[in-house]
Order: C-alpha cells, then sequence, then structure tokens
C-alpha cells in the first residue's frame, strides 16, 4: 500500500486556520486593529460597509512595511514579534501566531497598501483565497491600509451563518469599544455605511471612556488605583446606584488587552456586597498591569482569557481596593475634617432656644394587621397594576415576614391566614362563590376552585401571559393608546443603547410611548403605554434594552414578539407581592380569555391541576 498521509497544502491549512481565528466581521476588524497597534499607530480609521460583509477597512499611521515584509505578512506563523520561544513570556506586543493576515486572505478578497518611513514608494498587494493576484508599486501614505472585501467569500456555509447586519455591528462595536478603551492615546474612527458612529481624539481614559459611553457616564464613575507588587490596578468603578440591567459595561483590560475573567468579575461584585439593587450589574472599566512573565495568553486563540499565576492574590487586592474606593466615595461627604462644625449652623438658628422635637403617634396603627399597608393598587381599565412604592417600615418588615412563612410552611392553621374568603366559604357559603373563590400561597400561587378539582396558578407567569398577548395585539394592530406626561422624561442611555432604541423605536411607539426627540446619549419622551406607571419606565427600557441587546431580530415580526415578550416579563406581577382577591380573580379571568393560557411567553406552565380523582388518591 501506498503512503497515505499528505501535508495539507497551505492555502487548505489557512482555511482552516480561519476558523479559529475569523468567526466574524468584528473578528478581523480586532485583528487589524491590534496590528496597527503593534505597529505604533497614533491615529487609526476604520470603515465598514453592511456590517463588515462587504468592507473592513482599517488604515493607521504606523511603521508600515517594506515589500517583502508586506509579503511575508500574509504566510502563515509570518510574525516580526516573536524571534525565539522565550519571547513568548515577555511579550508586549498583541500579536505573535503570525496567523490573522493569513487566515483572513484565505476567507476574503484583500488589499494591502502600505509604507514605511524610509521608503520613497509604497508596495500595494492583492491577495485572494491565499493567492496574491497582483503586486504593484504605489503612492500610499506611510503607515497601512488594508481592505478586506466579500469575507467568507469562498464558505458560502460561514457566509449564511453570519447574523443579521444589526447583530454583526454590534459585534463589531464591541470589539473596536474594548480597543479603543484600552488605548486612549490613540485616536480612533469608526464610519459605518458612510455614518460616522465614533470620533476619538487622543484623550485620558476618563475622558475616551466618556467620549465613547457617553457624557453623563462621567458624573457615575469612581476611580480606583492601588500599587503592589504583584499587580497595578486602575481605572474606574460605577456607583452603585447607576448599575445597569445588563452586563453590557464591564470591561477589563491586562496590559491593555481587553480579557474576560469570570473570577475577577466575582472580586468585583463581591466588593459591591449590598450596595446592588438584585439583578444589577455593575458598570467597570479596570486596568491591570502586571508583569507578562507572570500570565499566558495562550490559551485561547482569539485570546480574550488569560491565566494568571497568582489569581488568588489578584482576586484579594482588586476587591479591597474596589471596596475603598466605594466607601471613600460613599462616606467622604460625611467626613470632611477640614471643616468647621460651627459654620454648620445657619446663622439665623444660631442663638436660638433648642426646641424638642415633636413626635406624632399613629396610635391606630397596627403592624399586624395586613389591611394597613398599602397594597397594590388595581388600576382599572388598563388592565394593570400600578405598585405604589413600599414605605420605608414596611421593606423593614418584609423580610421578616418571608421568614415566618417559611417556619410555618406545614401548619395547617396557616390556611386560615392566607385567605379569608375561604374559611368563610367553608362554613356554608353559596357553592357559586366557592367556585370564584381564589386564593394566594406564598405570595406567589393563586389557587382556585374547579368543579373537578383544584387549579394552582403561577402569578407571574399568568400575568406574563395575559400582559403579553395585550401588547401583541395593540402592536399589531396599532391600538395602543398612550398616556401624556405632564413633563417630558429624559432619560440617559449611552451610545449604543440609543442605537438600539432607534432600531425598535417603532415598535415601540405602538405600544403607546412618544419619543419626541432622540439624541446621541439621552431620549426625551412624551407618552408612555397606558399600563405602565411613569416611574416603571427607566428601569423597563433598560431591561428591554439588556434583552435586545443579546439578539436583535431584523424581521418585524419576531421583534415585535421579542418587544412583546420583554415588557410583558418586566410589567407582570412579581413571586412576592400580595395580591387581594380583585386582583386575584382579575388575573385568572383574563388568562383564560388568552389564546395560549397554559404556557407563559417563555414557555414556562403557567398552571396545574389536580383533580378531586388525585386527591382521593391520596386519603385513600
Ligand atoms: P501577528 O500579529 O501575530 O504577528 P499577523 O498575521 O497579524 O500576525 O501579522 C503578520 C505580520 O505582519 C506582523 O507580525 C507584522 O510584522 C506585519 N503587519 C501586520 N499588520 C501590520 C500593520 N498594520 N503595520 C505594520 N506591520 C503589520
Ligand atoms: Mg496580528
Amino acid at each position: 500500500m501506498s503512503n497515505v498521509i499528505q501535508l495539507l497544502p497551505d492555502h487548505v491549512a489557512n482555511q482552516i486556520a480561519a476558523g479559529e481565528v475569523v468567526q466574524r466581521p468584528a473578528s478581523v476588524i480586532k485583528e487589524l486593529l491590534e496590528n496597527s497597534i503593534d505597529a505604533k499607530a497614533s491615529r487609526i480609521q476604520v470603515v465598514i460597509k453592511d456590517a463588515g460583509k462587504s468592507l473592513i477597512q482599517v488604515i493607521d499611521d504606523g511603521v508600515g512595511m517594506n515589500l517583502t515584509d508586506a509579503r511575508m505578512s500574509f504566510e502563515r506563523h509570518a510574525t516580526s514579534k516573536i524571534k525565539i520561544a522565550d519571547d513568548l513570556f515577555s511579550l508586549k506586543t498583541k500579536g505573535f501566531r503570525g496567523e490573522a493576515l493569513a487566515s483572513i486572505a484565505a476567507i476574503a478578497h484583500v488589499e494591502l497598501k502600505t509604507r514605511t518611513e524610509d521608503d520613497e514608494v509604497g508596495t500595494c498587494l492583492k491577495v485572494e483565497g491565499s493567492q496574491v493576484v497582483s503586486q504593484d508599486a504605489c503612492v500610499t501614505p506611510k503607515g497601512t491600509g488594508i481592505s478586506v472585501k466579500n469575507l467568507f467569500y469562498n464558505i458560502p456555509a460561514r457566509r449564511n451563518f453570519l447574523k443579521s447586519d444589526n447583530v454583526e455591528t454590534r459585534h463589531i462595536i464591541d470589539e473596536f469599544q474594548r480597543v479603543a478603551l484600552a488605548h486612549p492615546d490613540i485616536s480612533f474612527s469608526l464610519t459605518h455605511n458612510g455614518n460616522e458612529l465614533f470620533q476619538l481624539p487622543v484623550a485620558s481614559f476618563r475622558q475616551r471612556i466618556t467620549n465613547i459611553l457617553g457624557g453623563k457616564t462621567n458624573e457615575k464613575l469612581v476611580p480606583v488605583e492601588e500599587d503592589t507588587e504583584i499587580v497595578k490596578v486602575s481605572g474606574f468603578v460605577g456607583k452603585p446606584e447607576f448599575a445597569k440591567k445588563s452586563r453590557g459595561e464591564q470591561f477589563f483590560f491586562v496590559n491593555n488587552r481587553f480579557i474576560k475573567s469570570p473570577y475577577l468579575n466575582h472580586a468585583v461584585v463581591a466588593a459591591y456586597e449590598g450596595l446592588l439593587k438584585e439583578k444589577s450589574y455593575p458598570t467597570y472599566f479596570l486596568y491591570l498591569e502586571v508583569d507578562p512573565k507572570s500570565i499566558d495568553i495562550n490559551i485561547h486563540p482569539t485570546k480574550t482569557e488569560i491565566k494568571f499565576d497568582d489569581e488568588h492574590a489578584l482576586y484579594a487586592i482588586l476587591k479591597s481596593s474596589i471596596k475603598h474606593s466605594l466607601g471613600q466615595f460613599n462616606v467622604s461627604p460625611m467626613l470632611d475634617f477640614e471643616r468647621d462644625g460651627e459654620l454648620d449652623t445657619p446663622y439665623d438658628y444660631k442663638d436660638k432656644e433648642v426646641k424638642v422635637p415633636e413626635v406624632e403617634v399613629d396610635r391606630n396603627f397596627n403592624p399586624f394587621q395586613d389591611e394597613s399597608s398599602p397594597k397594590p393598587q388595581y388600576s382599572g381599565g388598563g388592565g394593570g397594576y400600578k405598585r405604589d412604592r413600599q414605605p420605608e417600615w414596611e421593606s423593614l418588615y418584609s423580610g421578616m415576614q418571608s421568614e415566618t412563612e417559611t417556619e410555618t410552611d406545614l401548619d395547617v392553621g396557616q390556611i386560615e391566614f392566607e385567605s379569608e374568603e375561604v374559611t368563610g366559604n367553608l362554613f356554608g357559603a353559596k357553592q357559586e362563590q366557592t367556585e370564584k373563590s381564589t386564593f394566594q400561597v406564598q405570595k406567589k400561587y393563586i389557587v382556585s376552585t374547579l368543579k373537578s378539582g383544584i387549579l394552582v396558578i403561577d402569578q407571574h407567569r399568568a400575568h406574563t401571559r395575559v400582559l403579553y398577548e395585550e401588547l401583541l395585539k395593540n402592536i399589531t394592530v396599532s391600538s395602543a393608546v398612550s398616556q401624556q406626561l405632564l413633563f417630558p422624561l429624559r432619560l440617559q442611555f449611552n451610545h449604543q443603547e440609543v442605537e438600539m432604541l432607534k432600531e425598535i423605536k417603532e415598535s415601540l411607539e405602538q405600544t403607546g410611548f412618544i419619543f419626541s426627540e432622540i439624541k446621541k446619549d439621552e431620549v426625551e419622551i412624551t407618552g408612555i403605554p397606558t399600563l405602565i406607571a411613569e416611574s416603571e419606565v427607566e428601569i423597563l427600557l433598560e431591561q428591554l434594552l439588556a434583552d435586545f441587546e443579546k439578539d436583535v431580530p431584523d424581521n418585524g415580526f419576531s421583534q415585535t414578539d421579542l418587544l412583546a415578550k420583554s415588557l410583558a416579563k418586566s410589567m407582570a406581577v412579581r413571586s412576592g407581592t400580595l395580591l387581594n382577591s380583585a386582583e386575584q380573580q382579575h388575573i385568572v379571568n383574563r388568562l383564560f380569555a388568552c389564546k395560549e393560557p397554559a404556557v407563559s411567553p417563555f414557555n414556562k406552565t403557567v398552571f396545574t391541576t389536580l383533580s378531586v380523582d388525585e386527591l382521593d388518591k391520596k386519603f385513600a
């Protein structure tokens, strides 16, 4: 038998490597930007068309390449950045694998124009599917410009696999931002289909962050600074009250390279302990400088994961330095040692007699009487619930309440407390009433009797289903009514969020929102859906954008669907909300008027039944 093993031809090997390095247009941008930075560029321009699917162009003013280097740069394992294996352990550059250009040229039409300072004429090279198709001398400014056209032209399966333009653009912006945030000393611009999305001048870290995420970001930032033998930490964390509904604004940079690290993220979140609301994520931009010898960036082909020698120490340092910064920010207004205490008393009052403050006592107040506590108010016609804010004292008790609830979980006596109607009915109420009656278990389930047994409904899921169908109807039939706001609501969002809002603006307007102005990092709202309380608008939109961030469907219907789902989820009563019997019955009735009452819009079970037969078995 003849030999069967052969070396793969170069262009095949390159295509395979491309599969690892280039997943989507954003990966190309990342590699090209990194090359420009390694080439010591001070200005980098990025131009894309059709989310990078038809054109990605990166132009820099870096050191450029001479003719031979230009030719070499497209060879696999061609790199100027390491010469001996030891160099791997003291990397200061971003690239070192020598794979990127070879991979990109294997799956696209690439044009390279480059010139070094010393050369008078530059080189223009065209490479298509790993083949050099032309090579000319050309006039070009010092530096390098690379255009990548028709990405994946020779791998249709990969091309079809690409997501919508919106999603691919979002990935590109993500990569662009990460690189730009790590290098405020370089000026960057990004233009998409002729629109300039970013124009970032050379700046400080803080300015760069605000230039990217919007001017309002500045006041949300608290500086973090710590210098130890193992690591130098600098950067900013967000004040807790500005924590976001999504992880969108979380950045770690290690030696100026963006990395992902669930472990270090944990350290940050731990530093915020007790300061964050549920399901909110702190903003952070943290720059770590470590000895290149103490990390291994080699473990991931796209280099966003990293291994540290001394992870535990890093964790501890990060956590304590952030805690310190947050602490300083929290107490500093109170501990102002420079000031003279006397000045704090307004002069008018200085010589006045001290008066004992009066205390008003509500003698009728009984903390154990549930009726006295404000309940969610049923808003009637619109069908929504406008929850009044819980008074301070009530939230103090809420923890204790649930504790006793779980303690008495199995106590038969508890049933009586859950609902008076039930006990009432036990003592001879009419059959009709029994059928309608409902009660709540653990402020989570609504229980109702059926002719054939018992019905148990998950209140949150049921309400989500009801709102979802209603919203969907509103949007598709455009029958939504809007409530005009007395004073327009101005909400701040970052640049990318505003872009997303614009994409879904039309659908949102069909639910009743009225946007009077959309600026770069601020929107003005003059009308909102009748189902929503004004105080909830901000949190609702934030949640909505967080949901859309994962995937914005291009097609109108699925966009509407996602919108309705997200709004319904945020607006629906939560588990843990006490509902009075009118509210309970309202949910039950509306649920069964729905087209698909049995499952929530997220395909979860909404209710379950327990038949008399099943009950009988239990008592057999
Ligand atoms: P790596 O960055 O891992 O070395 P690449 O395939 O990305 O591998 O690039 C190969 C080589 O081409 C680089 O080592 C560098 O010498 C050269 N090169 C690539 N892009 C540029 C650029 N924008 N300016 C100057 N030289 C570049
Ligand atoms: Mg590179």
